[in-house]
């Protein structure tokens, strides 16, 4: 199952052959560094000389793509105008005379570095707000459901006999090449190894359950599953108690005593180590000795108390997607009231495996069988559907060939072969299949949209795009729509003219181009063309493709430090100038140049800024300050920007210096905006696009454009007014924004909160210039160093793109309509991002302008116009063909849910700027209920109305759906911030599918049944209390954390071999590592921890939760599965919920 060891399946097409020469791609972002493998991720678009094309499957050898004149010698041999190095630095000052020059002060010796001297963080009250009742509307739910049934069918694929039902599988391993890299290493770009490949297909069994002879002997009782209708006497518990009604506490799904540890919640006590990371704020741990948590506390939440001796199921003993169950009726003795038909069922009425199955009672042990209640084992599991797509769809590669096809999900692993259309890693759309007219799109409701990730990293296995030199002429393009040459042109009259598949105007080939055709109508030079062949490639752009006509200079980096008070005492500087000492030795490089083209700057501030002056040529660097901050200059063009190679000494001497030159400030005020265009300034004088990195650390209350004030205010939330906590206070900084993106200035914000910092408004400019912001609240150099030194260097080194603009266009009849994600728009077409870096996704929704057809289908393309780092102007070709429809059945069948949840979280997100929250709440509900009712009215067969019938693709939009609705930003818990909102919104609208997968549903693995001699990891369960024993150890991510969490029972032999320590009690929640320890269990668990971290864009917090403690409240927080403390509804109560809206519809 590992796909690493996966053969290509015969020679790959267009894709270069393991053994052949030429084509060495060494790593992108510099050398590897010391301690770690070399990254096997291939340069992006490696040099030009040795590029050979791969043999095609015909045998006949590729010559070289490009046509007629030879590619450059390498990708390192730029157009002339790269070096332009020297028009920077010709020592006018153009911007004034510096404010004030002064020779570098030596620190005084006496001041010592205490690392553990940091202050504590400012304590904060937290204040624990109980939130209003959920929304009314749905209060009278026990009388509508009623007459719900759940079908019990079961529904699902014909599984592979055996495949998925037998013991558990272990999750295959994520691409071998999850070298558990130690914290604190330098991590080598290797971007998410593997398995991130996104998107929420069904396995293809699934997703066309309707295929005749596709059927499943899935027998469906006409009956009421006990407890989906309670008795009218047991009031107020289950499905009526959503919403849940204050205080009303819901019965346990299960009877049985709660664990001892679910009464008890004692107040918080407090504690040195405060989690701080979002969305889990750190005010609801931290230091803070908080009021006690009223209303978190007393009375036993409002979960599913675990049965003792409650077997925890394993993969594939989940209820829902299970095999034909041939004695289906006989087998539920204990539940004579279960369905209406006692005995063997009455042979099928139909076959419908889209309606949710029955519960498996008989695998529950007799007391545990529910009455009167949903079995959570019976509604669809998320891990259920995510084994079965492993187990069927992740042993083959998926051929990019076929229009319209499903990928795998996003949580399969599985390689892709290009044969035409782009990997699903760079595109994946909420449906492969469209409505032909704009009608039926509207009826379904079914979002059309691609998420696109268009310089996604590859794993190693996979082939980077072919990067294309058409010379002078530049690439082939349509006449009319300028659509770039693509596998889907049609060539006609021999070969001479091309008809555009996006437009159908006819052009003619340029005489350069012209190559004659086969008997079939195909160029005969087909497969040595990656722009005829492949789904993405890059074009080498001409200088018509540049700015001002010329060609642009390599990028720069500008580190841009906050020194006031809190920042040295945290020891946050010193930190950061260690690091940059040996980090700047790996700045992105491309192909085999042997040092990177980008240049530094250095500039730290307070309420002034000091730039410095490390020109190569200086014993010792010299700080200018820049006191008059409300119209910045920089007063420094020669010696500001340097390649590191040459200033190497100066450079260590200024980093050496800075933490002792400010380590007796007692400034602790700062500026903020002046800092951007300080940044922004020199990248203008020096004619180049960049990127700045910005550590800040305090709301910018200093006198100075940009100034903000603390306009935090909670008592706002569940108002009309709570969108102005997401609003910028002012629009300053969207102009800056504005000029960054002009200039190519992308802002990388950094920020070291210890209170609110406003980052719905200090996050403005890097959201727009496409730039990343990570959030360490309450920093702390013991706990946070790690986490933060790998996530700047990942960023640092990270694969990025300059000056980007992109443009999607479409076949005739769809056309993009509506974008999100981090850029900037000054029309209605192009997406302008000053930086895009690999980890950053454009979400792009369709709608229709005309009728298509079944015939010709919808065709997308995406170009990307970028400069790369070491200055390269280029264009990356994404290019996919969907099918369309006429009945609905089709689009039902092609949808990916985990793609439509990342499209839906990041319409709402954008929508609370604009609406009440639960405005958006209700209407993303709305949608959904419509998606479906529409399903259930054409495309399901008739039913009973009681029944509740998902598309086999969708059987998780409730259960993800029910997880954006209860996320920190449309209903947040009591202890999270504006800051960590307001953050959570920015990072979600930039995520990838696989990223929103596991940030709203996360991933829980049961550590101690992990194989400590197998590479992989634990099967996964679902996300609920319900599901976890207190006699093992668990782990929980998001992607921006990870939770271990330890049972009250675990034995203490594995608590030893885990902590080190004898006892539960003597475990330290404060740990922010796991001890290293020599023994096979240790060794295990770490070594998962570090794969999930390599797999992840951010370095994840770790977070210790001992069941119990008082910090369970943060993790209970993430098993989204059951009710949340905020009020979310549990899965089952919201399954219900919309059950009743889908009826409400359909009536
Ligand atoms: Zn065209």
């Amino acid at each position: 199952m590992s796909v690493n060891q996966q053969a290509h399946t015969g020679p790959p097409y267009g894709q270069p052959q393991p053994g052949y020469q030429g084509y060495q791609q060494p790593a992108y972002g510099g050398q590897p560094l010391p301690g770690v493998p070399q990254s096997q991720y291939g340069a992006y678009n490696g040099p030009m000389p040795g590029y050979q094309q791969p043999v095609p499957p015909q045998g006949s050898l590729r010559a070289p793509p490009t046509s007629g004149a030879p590619p450059p010698a390498s990708g390192a041999s730029l157009p002339s105008g790269h070096l332009a190095y020297g028009q920077f630095g010709h020592g006018d000052v153009q911007n004034g005379i510096p404010a004030s020059a002064a020779p570098m002060q030596r620190p005084p010796a006496s001041q010592s570095f205490l690392p553990g001297s940091a202050p504590t963080p400012v304590s904060q009250t937290a204040t624990f707000q109980q939130y209003g009742p959920p929304p009314a509307s749905v209060q009278q739910l026990s009388n509508h459901m009623a007459g719900m049934t759940i079908g019990s069918t079961t529904a699902s694929a014909p599984s592979p006999a055996g495949l998925g039902y037998g013991p558990p599988t272990s999750v295959p391993p994520v691409s071998g090449s999850f070298s558990a890299t130690g914290s604190g290493l330098y991590t080598p770009y290797t971007a998410s190894q593997g398995p991130s490949p996104t998107s929420v297909s069904q396995g293809l069994p699934l997703a066309q359950p309707l295929f005749p002879g596709q059927l499943m002997s899935t027998q469906r009782l006409p009956t009421q599953v006990p407890g989906f209708a309670p008795p009218p006497s047991s009031a107020g518990i289950g499905p009526s108690s959503y919403p849940p009604s204050t205080g009303a506490p819901r019965p346990p799904t299960m009877p049985g005593p709660p664990l001892p540890g679910q009464t008890v919640a004692g107040p918080p006590t407090s504690q040195p180590n405060h989690v701080s990371s979002p969305p889990p704020p750190s005010t609801m741990s931290g230091p803070h000795p908080g009021p006690p948590m009223s209303g978190l506390h007393g009375p036993p939440p409002p979960t599913h108390p675990p049965q003792p001796g409650y077997q925890m199921q394993q993969n594939g003993s989940f209820g829902q997607v299970r095999g034909p169950q041939p004695n289906y009726g006989g087998a539920y003795p204990g539940t004579p009231n279960y369905g209406s038909q006692p005995g063997p069922p009455p042979p099928p009425k139909r076959l419908d495996p889209d309606s949710i199955p029955s519960p498996q009672l008989n695998e529950l042990p007799p007391q545990q069988k529910p009455r009167h209640r949903i079995d959570p084992d019976a509604i669809p599991s998320p891990i259920q559907v995510i084994e079965d797509d492993r187990s069927n769809r992740g042993s083959e590669p998926f051929v990019t060939g076929v229009r319209g096809q499903v990928p795998p999900l996003v949580t399969t692993n599985f390689l892709v072969k290009d044969q035409g259309n782009a990997s699903p890693r760079y595109i994946r759309c909420t449906s492969y299949n469209i409505p032909c007219t704009s009608d039926m799109a509207k009826q379904s409701q079914v979002p059309l949209a691609a998420v696109i990730k268009p310089l996604a990293t590859l794993p190693p296995e996979e082939t980077l795009p072919y990067l294309v030199d058409h010379g002078e002429s530049g690439p082939v393009r349509c006449n009319r729509c300028k659509a770039y040459m693509c596998p889907f042109m049609q060539f006609i009259e021999g070969g001479r003219r091309f008809q555009c598949c996006f437009c159908s105007c006819v052009t003619e080939v340029p005489p350069h181009y012209f190559q004659h055709l086969d008997h079939t109508g195909k160029r005969v030079d087909f497969y040595d063309r990656p722009e005829l062949s492949l789904g993405s490639y890059e074009f080498l752009a001409t200088v018509d493709y540049c700015k001002n006509n010329k060609f642009p200079s390599p990028p720069a980096f500008i580190f841009m430090i906050d020194v006031s008070y809190n920042a040295v005492k945290s020891g946050l500087v010193r930190l950061i100038c260690e690091e940059l000492k040996s980090l700047l030795d790996y700045l992105p490089r491309e192909g085999n140049m042997e040092e990177s083209a980008i240049r530094v700057g250095f500039v730290t501030y307070n309420k002034v800024l000091h730039f410095y002056n490390v020109k190569s040529s200086l014993a010792q660097p010299q700080m200018m300050v820049v006191s008059d901050v409300a119209d910045m200059f920089v007063p420094l063009l020669d010696g500001f920007l340097v390649n590191v190679n040459e200033s190497r000494t100066v450079i260590a001497s200024l980093l050496d210096q800075i933490p002792e030159m400010f380590a007796d400030t007692r400034e602790t005020e700062t500026v903020f905006a002046p800092v951007i265009q300080a940044g922004l300034e020199a990248l203008k004088a020096a004619e180049c696009a960049g990127k700045l990195f910005i550590f800040h650390t305090s709301l910018p209350i200093a006198e100075a454009p940009g100034k903000l004030k603390n306009r935090d205010d909670k008592k706002l939330i569940n108002t009309d007014k709570e969108k102005t906590l997401f609003q910028p206070q002012t629009s300053f900084y969207n102009n800056l924004a504005k000029d960054c993106v002009a200039q190519g200035c992308c802002v990388d914000l950094f920020l070291f909160p210890n209170q609110y910092l406003d980052v719905a408004t200090l996050g403005v400019v890097t959201y727009q210039t496409g730039g990343s912001i990570y959030k360490y609240a309450y920093f702390q150099l013991e706990t946070d160093q790690d986490r933060f030194l790998n996530d700047l260097r990942r960023d640092v080194q990270k694969e990025v793109g300059f000056d980007a603009v992109m443009r999607v266009r479409t076949s005739t009849g769809i056309r993009a309509t509506d974008f999100f994600g981090a850029f900037y728009m000054s029309n209605t077409t192009d997406v302008e991002m000053a930086g895009l870096d690999c980890d950053k996704t454009i979400t792009v929704e369709f709608k229709h302008d005309d009728k298509l057809s079944e015939d010709s289908g919808a065709l997308l393309q995406c170009a990307l116009l970028y400069t790369s780092c070491a200055g390269q102007r280029r264009l990356r070709i994404h290019n996919l063909s969907l099918n369309c429809c006429i009945q609905l059945a089709d689009l039902y069948r092609n949808c990916e849910t985990d793609t439509l949840i990342n499209y839906l979280a990041k319409y709402a997100y954008r929508g609370v700027l604009n609406s009440p929250v639960k405005t958006v709440r209700d209407a993303l509900i709305n949608q959904c209920a419509q998606i479906l009712a529409c399903y259930r009215k054409n495309c399901a067969s008739p039913s009973s109305a009681g029944q509740l019938i998902l598309p086999e693709c969708m059987k998780l939009l409730p259960v993800y759906l029910n997880c954006v609705l209860k996320s920190d930003v449309l209903q947040p818990g009591p202890e999270v911030t504006t800051d960590d909102r307001a953050y959570i919104r920015q990072l979600v609208t930039s995520m990838d599918v696989a990223e929103t997968n596991v940030f709203f549903y996360p991933r829980l693995l049961p550590l101690t049944k992990a194989d400590v001699n197998s590479d992989s990891l634990p099967a996964a369960i679902r996300n609920s209390e319900e599901r976890l024993s207190k006699g093992d150890i668990y782990l929980l991510e998001n992607g921006l954390n990870i939770f271990v969490w330890v049972g009250v029972n675990v034995q203490q032999g594995l608590i030893q071999n885990l902590f080190g320590v004898s006892s539960f009690s003597q475990i330290s929640s404060a740990l922010s590592t796991l001890p290293v320890l020599e023994n096979p269990f240790s060794k295990k668990v770490r070594s998962i921890v570090d794969m999930l971290q390599v797999q992840r864009s951010r370095y994840m917090k770790l977070i210790i939760v001992k069941q119990e403690d008082k910090l369970e409240m943060l993790f209970k927080h993430f098993l989204v599965e059951d009710k949340s403390l905020s009020g979310g509804a549990s899965y089952v109560d919201f399954l219900c919920h919309m059950h009743k809206e889908i009826r409400q519809l359909l009536s």
